[in-house]
């Protein structure tokens, strides 16, 4: 997103648009599936030697759940953007996409979860518990049980 200063409207003016996707630089995350646009909500405004911009910026990706491992379609917003730009008269044009890219990966989430009820993967099978309970003991019963087996034999 390019603002060109020229034809800015002394009174500021809103910025509606998309970013490709691909300014994330994401592609290399297995975690992380970015096809969708990047859209921005944006006022423009020159200040006291400054162009201030806020607004919203917003783009639906697909993420990994960090305790089940599926993929989960989600959106991520960052509905208070602000940045303002030092200007001078000799100042053309400003570039906002560096700082729509940051924002759009601070609110990434470290450890996504497709639900706050996940219940994850079995740590002994690796089954998706979400799908259906496995047949697997938790570690502690397991150990007992095999203790008893001994006193009976
Ligand atoms: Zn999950
Ligand atoms: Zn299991």
């Amino acid at each position: 997103m390019i603002i060109e200063l020229f034809k800015l409207r002394p009174d500021g003016e809103w910025f509606d648009g998309e970013e490709s996707p691909e300014i994330l630089g994401v592609g290399e995350d297995p975690a992380i599936k970015s096809s969708n646009p990047i859209r921005y909500h944006l006022f423009a405004q020159r200040a006291s030697g400054q162009l201030v911009l806020n607004g919203e910026v917003r783009a639906d990706m697909t993420l990994q759940c960090g305790r089940c491992a599926e993929f989960f379609s989600t959106s991520v917003a960052e509905n208070s953007f602000l940045r303002a730009y030092e200007i001078s008269d000799a100042t053309e044009v400003v570039d906002v996409t560096p700082d729509i890219r940051e924002e759009i990966l601070l609110q990434v989430p470290h450890f996504p979860v497709c639900s706050p009820e996940c219940k994850g993967l079995c740590p002994q099978c690796g089954a998706n518990l979400n799908l259906a309970p496995c047949k697997c003991q938790p570690p502690d019963d397991y150990r007992w049980s095999a203790l008893d087996d001994v006193k009976l034999n």
